[in-house]
Parts: C-alpha cells; structure tokens; sequence
C-alpha cells in the first residue's frame, strides 16, 4: 500500500528548512513526500495576550484549508502514476502542517504540537525544538532533526498509531525535549510494519 504524506509550511518559518525535513522524512521513510505552498498563519486560536495560538482551533482551521492549498514540490521517490488517474497530490493519507508559531493547550504552557488522528491531520511548532526558546545557541542541524523526529510521532499518531513502549521508536512518548532527543529517527520494526501496511488505520 502506498502512504501518501503531505506537508504545510506555515507562517513565516523558512520553507527551505520545512523541504529539508521533508526530504529527511522521504528518505526514512522510503516514500515520496509532498510539500504544499506556505500559508498564511490561520486566525483560529489567536491568543494576543499570551503571544500564542490555542493548538485545537489551530489544527481545526488549517485542515478545512488542505483541500486547497496548491503543491509546491514533491521530494523524495517519485512515485507510480495512480491507474485510478488521482493525481498523487490531491490525497494524502496524512498531513504535517508545521509553523514557528508558538502553541499551547489549555492547562499548558506550551506545546511541540497537535493531532487529530479521526480527521489523519497534526500540527507542529518549531517554536519549542530551537535552541534559543531555552536561551541557549541557534544550532539549525539539532533543530531540524528534531522537527525530522516529531513528525515521525505526528504522522503515527495522525494515522491512528498508538504510542510505542519501546524507547528506541520515534512512537515512544514525546512529553519533553530530552524525549526527542534521546529518540532515533526511526519507526521499531513493529511501527514500522503497522505504519507502511495500514494495519492501524482508522
Ligand atoms: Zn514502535
């Protein structure tokens, strides 16, 4: 089965650094991976007081979008031409959107991210996976294989996923920093099969 996977960049976040991800994902993934033109931060959740989005309305707004927001590049294994005549893009089986938007839900004070696993759909925040959110040194390379890391998590979840036990899967809990950090970017064998055969799909 083939596992079409697309990705948003939103906001002001550099779509240079959102395709270099991307490209690592079609890699470790072994699948092509579609990128989608940047848009614009959605106004659901805009809280001005905190300087943050609420994460739910967030995701919410940006998913009604999907359906429109046109391809701007496929990266990674180009794939076979759909006998159906679908064209790849138009579908996915799920969708990143990522922005360097700070996020939170309530009774946080921020979060890496969102997934809505009914509707195949997450969203991530750069915002908390760069160095200088701790006040510590910009390092791009740490930062980008975080993002690389979470959305392997995202895009399990997204596709109905359950969180993995075991600490060397890019499905083991992700709560904290340290937790991306001490992941590899991998599936384990199990997440992998469950990933690539649609064995969890809602
Ligand atoms: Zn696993």
């Amino acid at each position: 089965m083939d596992l079409r996977i697309t990705i948003v960049p939103v906001g002001k976040i550099d779509p240079s650094e959102v395709e270099a991800a991307a490209v690592r994902l079609a890699r470790i993934l072994n699948k092509a991976v579609t990128l989608r033109q940047v848009t614009p931060v959605p106004k659901a959740g805009d809280d001005p007081a905190r300087g943050q989005h609420v994460a739910g309305p967030f995701l919410a707004e940006l998913r009604g979008q999907l359906p429109r927001l046109p391809v701007a590049k496929i990266v990674g294994t180009v794939a076979a031409p759909d006998p159906t005549g679908t064209p790849a893009a138009a579908t996915a089986d799920a969708a990143v959107f990522v922005t360097d938007v700070d996020l939170y839900k309530p009774q946080t004070d921020g979060v890496f991210g969102d997934i809505d696993t009914a509707s195949h759909v997450a969203v991530i925040s750069v915002r908390r996976l760069r160095e200088p959110f701790y006040r510590r040194k910009a390092d791009p390379v740490k930062a980008r294989t975080r993002l690389v890391k979470l959305a392997l998590y995202v895009l399990g979840r997204a596709r109905g996923l359950p969180e993995c036990t075991d600490r060397a899967c890019a499905l083991f809990t992700t709560t904290s920093l340290p937790d991306i950090d001490m992941k590899p970017e991998k599936y384990c064998a199990s997440c992998w099969r469950r990933m690539t055969t649609g064995a969890y799909r809602i």
